[in-house]
């Protein structure tokens, strides 16, 4: 899995933070940094709801393959 953030979209409201810490974190300075581009299949499940739960759909899971 890859994951990849549209950050013009992002508002940094961290609600993928809440879904999937292991993926995702908020900086300091407020913005969204992906913890894991490529997270072990353990995290999938999270980094799904993540995606899922995104208000601006800034969040795209791709196949590595
Ligand atoms: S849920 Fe979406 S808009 Fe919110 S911080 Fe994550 S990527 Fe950005």
């Amino acid at each position: 899995m890859h994951v990849v953030v549209d950050f013009d979209q992002c508002d940094a409201n961290g609600l993928c933070v809440d879904a999937a810490p292991g993926v995702f974190e908020l900086g300091e300075d407020d913005v969204l940094r992906v913890r894991a581009e490529h997270p072990a299949p353990a995290l999938w499940p999270a980094a799904e709801n993540a995606a899922r739960s995104c208000p601006k759909l800034a969040i795209t899971l791709r196949d590595d393959a």
